[in-house]
C-alpha cells in the first residue's frame, strides 16, 4: 500500500504546557483553559495519531499492525514492525524536569532486570518503560530556553563565584578541582544529588529569598541562570516547604538559547531540560527517563548519575544541512530517525519520488496541497499526514509554507 493518508496528532494535556500555541494550531477552542503540552504524531500507545483512510479514523498503532508493509523491509528488518520514531510539537511553558535518557544496550538491560522484578509497567517508581533508547533532536519554532550539557570545569567555577549564597558549594567545588580524581563533575554533581535534604535548604532559602525580590521587579535576564532558578522557586517548591536540588543544575549545566529554524541534538546521557518555548521535537519511540528533580514525578537518583555523561559539553547549534533549495535537514547520530524542514515559496513544488522510509510530514505554516497519485488533498496549518514507505508525493504552496518531516535516514 504505498499511498499517503492524513493523520491527526494525539495531544497530551500535561500541567507545563501553554494554553494557546497548539490549540490555535489545531483549529480547537481552549474554553476550560487546559494546558496543551504535546502534539504526538506517532504510534505510541500512550497516544497515537489517528489516520483518515476510506472515509474512517483508524489510530496509526492499529493501522501499522494491520499493514506492516507501509513501514518497508528496511526498517522492518532494522527494528520491527513498529514505527521508529515518534514524531512531536511542544509548547513549553513551564520548565520540565531535569533528566537524562540510556543508551540502547542499559534501557534492554534495565528493561529486563525490572521485568524480573515484576514492578508493574505503571508503578511511579518504574524506571524503564521500554527496552529502547531515546535519542532527542529538535528545532526551534520559537525562540527556545534550554539547559543542556555540564558547563566546562572553569564556567562552572565563575558560576559559583556569582552566587553569594553558593560560597560554600564553591569551596567545596575548588578543593574537588584540586584534587586527583578521575572525574571531578561526577564527585560534585554526586554530592550534590546525595546532599540531605536539610543541606539544601539552608543553601536555596537565602537565595530563594533574594531572587524573589529581583525577580518581582523584573531585574534579572533570562541568560542569566538566576532568572530560570527565580521561576522554578516560584513553581516547583516541594510539598513540606523543601527546597528542590534540581535548582542547583541550572547554574552548572550550559543554559542555551535557540533561535527560529535552529536545534540541537540531546543523545543518551546528555542531561538536559526544557525551560521555555514551542518546538519540533522527533526522538526514538521510547519513554524512558531519568529524572534529577524540578518535578514531582520519580527521581532516581541513582540510576540518574549511572547513565549520565560526565562531560564538559559545548552545545552544538545544529542549523539543518540544504539538500536542495528551502530544505535542510537536521542530522544527527540516532539510526531512528532524520528531521527535516522544507520551506516552500510562490507555487515552488516538493517532490518525493519515492519515500525511502515511513514518513510523517506536519504543516507548521501557510497551507499545502498535498498530491499523491490520484489523491489530492488540502492541509492547513496544523495539518499532518502519513506517507507509507516506497509513496510517492509532492507538495505545493500558493504562498509560503513551512513542513517538518519525520523519516528514518
Ligand atoms: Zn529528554
Amino acid at each position: 500500500m504505498k499511498k499517503v493518508f492524513p493523520i491527526k496528532g494525539a495531544v497530551q494535556n500535561y500541567a507545563w504546557g501553554g494554553k494557546e500555541f497548539i490549540p490555535k494550531l489545531m483549529g480547537v477552542q481552549n474554553s476550560d483553559d487546559q494546558p496543551f503540552a504535546e502534539i504526538w504524531l506517532g504510534a505510541h500507545q500512550r497516544g497515537p495519531a489517528m489516520l483518515r483512510m476510506d472515509g474512517k479514523d483508524i489510530s496509526l498503532k492499529d493501522f501499522l499492525e494491520k499493514n506492516p508493509n507501509v513501514l518497508g523491509e528496511k526498517v522492518i528488518k532494522q527494528f520491527g514492525k513498529t514505527l521508529p520514531y515518534l514524531f512531536k510539537v511542544l509548547d513549553v511553558n513551564q520548565m520540565l524536569s531535569i533528566q537524562t535518557h540510556p543508551t540502547k544496550e542499559a534501557a534492554v538491560k534495565g528493561y529486563y532486570s525490572e521485568e524480573k522484578t515484576g514492578i508493574p509497567i505503571t508503578a511511579f517508581d518504574r524506571n524503564y518503560k521500554d527496552d529502547n533508547h531515546k535519542p532527542e533532536v529538535m528545532v526551534a519554532l520559537t525562540e527556545f530556553w534550554l539547559l543542556h550539557g555540564f558547563k566546562s570545569l572553569e564556567a562552572i567555577e565563575e558560576v559559583l563565584k556569582s552566587v553569594p549564597e553558593f560560597k560554600m558549594l564553591l569551596e567545596y567545588y575548588q578543593r574537588i578541582l584540586q584534587k586527583e580524581v578521575d572525574n571531578k563533575l561526577f564527585h560534585f554533581y554526586k554530592n550534590l544529588m546525595e546532599m540531605s535534604q536539610k543541606m539544601v535548604d539552608e543553601i536555596l532559602q537565602p537565595l530563594a529569598e533574594r531572587l524573589s525580590l529581583d525577580f518581582v521587579v523584573g531585574k534579572i535576564s533570562k541568560s542569566s541562570p538566576d532568572y530560570w532558578a527565580a521561576l522554578a522557586f516560584r513553581d516547583n517548591m516541594l510539598e513540606g516547604g523543601h527546597f528542590d536540588r534540581g535548582i542547583f543544575s541550572i547554574y552548572i549545566f550550559n543554559l542555551v538559547c535557540l533561535q527560529r529554524g535552529e536545534g540541537i541534538f540531546q543523545d543518551a546521557g546528555i542531561p538536559h531540560a526544557y525551560l521555555e518555548g514551542v518546538n519540533m521535537e522527533l526522538m526514538a519511540n521510547s519513554d524512558n527517563v531519568f529524572r534529577g528533580g524540578l518535578t514531582v514525578k520519580h527521581v532516581d537518583v541513582k540510576e540518574l548519575l549511572e547513565h549520565m555523561v560526565f562531560e564538559q559539553v559545548t552545545p552544538n547549534i545544529l542549523t539543518g544541512t540544504e539538500i536542495e533549495r528551502g530544505v535542510k535537514v537536521y542530522k544527527t547520530s540516532a539510526p531512528d530517525f532524520e528531521l527535516t524542514r522544507i520551506l516552500l515559496k510562490d507555487f515552488q513544488a516538493y517532490n518525493c519520488t519515492e519515500a525511502k522510509s515511513p514518513e510523517t510530514l506536519i504543516v507548521m505554516q501557510g497551507e499545502v496541497i498535498v498530491q499523491s497519485g490520484k489523491e489530492e488533498f488540502r492541509l492547513e496549518r496544523g495539518g499532518a499526514f502519513f506517507a507509507s514507505s516506497g509513496s510517492e508525493y509532492t507538495l505545493v504552496s500558493d504562498g509560503t509554507s513551512e513542513v517538518f518531516k519525520a523519516a528514518v535516514p
